[in-house]
């Protein structure tokens, strides 16, 4: 069994045979499929000198740009585990995915070699650093990546030598990705390559279903048509933006442009300039191009897909997108987990207008259940949903009570209340830990916060649980207005009166300018509860 596919390796070669056409797109650099390979072989063999053995971890930890992924590629042709750490982490937050992974190497960019540098300190094990774009002077033990593999710019010019030779299975840890740390401290989820494979592999799949479903054929794109581009707006340390967005490109031969952070204006030049097909991200990025006042100054017509999840997408969404930019497939969503290596359901085009509440069906291949009390139950209750197949993964890295905690006999306890209905399309109604309970009664937030995005005055919403003595919960909600809008907690709960119960409607608001979100984009509901205490401790009388 060893050496049978799928792993990365395969998918590297893979992506090898589109040779000379353009694979990354990083501010005015151009990377070909071909040289991005050459570059990644070399500095592998450059990692297995420095001591990399098969099993090591190799921590990643840099803005978006190509020696990411040439980074993360020649971990796994020597047999290692890139470990992407979150590129927004502090020193001390480093310091912790470095000591709690094992790292032996990390490959860092100029702009976080201080923090690599504190945090090399703080960790029990000697680590080695290569420091990408960190200028001349190699600071400390850092080295330049520049000094073995030259600037991207030059990799089509590196030599055309042979991968290690290593054993890789299926079966064989590639990466640890941490979860986003909605709910608390981020855990180390380990893929195998079949996860990671298995992701990319049953996209295609996915989306000719949408219009198989429907009786639709396929749509055939017109001979010579242009090259596939796609714009990653997200950070790759999270596995939507290395597997679902990177890892797909690589496969599919498509274009992957490289922003440093998500930016509306940026994105919306981009897509003018470089003909961008598809754009992908959590909710908010569909949000921020839809609503952007100069979006009409931009052609956007190269675009066929955008896609979105990771996070509740209100109704509303999709119905705007739907009616205000015309694209060739469509809109499309998904829910997917961190554990789940990515996306996990999907659904596009009609299929989701005809399901606006939906995040999809599960991939092909894929199996989920909705559980209730330990007892499977039937379509249109609520209850956790649960989930198993290729892209689940194995267990979390060094953490057996989270392991013991997660997994149920092949499945995966996913800790989101959902429910499905007769057709199997799955409805995400909230987190376990974040459903408020009042007074016995069951309040999910995303109807709640469906309902809110209805207004024409609300640009952002999150309805949390404050304590109450004798109800135990009760919900409050926090908004961002549209600039200059007026909308008070009396005007939103009248709003709310013909869409939801009573028991329902927020007994408090919060209004804020800005939803605090991690840098996956989601909102950061913990530190939401801390402010709204403490604003109604500021506003109580003395
Ligand atoms: P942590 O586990 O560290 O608290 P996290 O769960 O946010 O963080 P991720 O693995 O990035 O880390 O996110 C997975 C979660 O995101 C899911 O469990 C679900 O709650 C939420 N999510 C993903 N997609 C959707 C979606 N389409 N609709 C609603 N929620 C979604
Ligand atoms: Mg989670």
């Amino acid at each position: 069994w060893k050496n049978a596919p799928p792993t990365l390796r395969d998918l590297l070669l893979i992506g090898r045979s589109f040779g000379e056409k353009t694979f990354l797109v990083h501010e005015e650099e151009r990377v070909t499929f071909e040289a991005f390979a050459r570059a990644s072989i070399v500095l592998s063999h450059h990692f297995v000198d420095l001591g990399v053995e098969i099993g090591d971890r190799i921590a990643i930890v840099m803005r978006n740009m190509p020696e990411w992924i040439t980074a993360f590629f020649a971990a796994q042709l020597c047999g290692a585990l890139a470990v992407p750490l979150n590129a927004w982490w502090s020193s001390s937050e480093l310091s912790h995915g470095l000591s709690d992974s094992g790292a032996k190497l990390v490959v860092c960019d100029g702009e976080r070699l201080e923090r690599i540098l504190e945090a090399a300190n703080e960790i029990p094990q000697a680590i080695d650093i290569l420091v990408a774009r960190g200028g001349e002077a190699s600071r400390g033990s850092a080295r330049t990546l520049e000094s073995v593999i030259g600037t991207p710019e030059t990799w089509h010019a590196l030599p055309d030598e042979a991968m290690p030779t290593v054993p890789l299975a299926p079966d064989d840890p590639a990466t640890i990705f941490y979860t986003s740390g909605t709910t608390g401290r981020p855990k180390g989820a380990v893929n195998t390559h079949r996860n990671l494979c298995s992701n990319v592999m049953a996209h295609p799949f996915s989306q000719a279903r949408s219009f198989l479903r429907r009786g639709d054929a396929i749509p055939v794109p017109p001979p010579n048509a242009p090259q596939k581009v796609s714009l990653l707006s997200i950070p790759l340390f999270h596995v939507t933006g290395c597997s679902a967005t990177m890892l797909t490109a690589l496969h599919r031969g498509t274009r992957l442009v490289l922003t440093r952070r998500f930016d509306e204006e940026e994105a919306l030049g981009l897509i003018e300039r470089e003909r961008v097909t598809t754009i992908g991200g959590v909710p908010t990025v569909a949000w921020r191009i839809l609503d952007h006042p100069a979006r009409s100054r931009y052609d956007l017509s190269s675009l066929q897909v955008v896609s979105y999840g990771g996070a509740p997408a209100a109704a509303e969404l999709v119905r705007r997108l739907e009616a205000e930019l015309p694209m060739g497939l469509g809109v499309a969503t998904g829910w997917g987990m961190t554990e789940t290596t990515a996306t996990f359901t999907h659904v596009m085009g009609e299929d989701y207008y005809a399901h606006p509440t939906s995040c999809g069906l599960p991939l092909p291949v894929c199996e989920v259940r909705i559980r209730d009390a330990d007892a499977t139950v039937g379509p249109n209750t609520v209850g956790e949903l649960q989930v198993r197949g290729p892209m689940v993964i194995p267990g979390y890295w060094n953490k057996p009570d989270a392991d013991a905690a997660t997994f149920d006999d092949g499945w995966l306890r996913t800790g989101d209340l959902a429910f499905l209905d007769e057709d199997g399309f799955v409805y995400i109604r909230d987190r376990l830990k974040d459903m408020i309970i009042r007074g016995g009664e069951n309040i999910y937030c995303v109807e709640v916060e469906d309902a809110l995005y209805a207004h024409p005055d609300v640009v952002d919403a999150a309805l949390l649980a404050l304590p109450h003595p004798t109800l135990g919960e009760e919900p409050g909600a926090v908004v961002v207005l549209r600039e200059g809008a007026t909308a008070g907690h009396e005007e939103l709960n009248a709003f709310l009166t013909h869409r939801i119960a009573a028991f329902k409607r927020p007994v408090r608001y919060l209004m804020l300018d800005e939803m605090p979100r991690n840098p996956a984009g989601k909102i950061l509901k913990p530190q939401l509860r801390q402010l709204f205490a403490e604003t109604l401790r500021r506003n109580e009388p003395a």
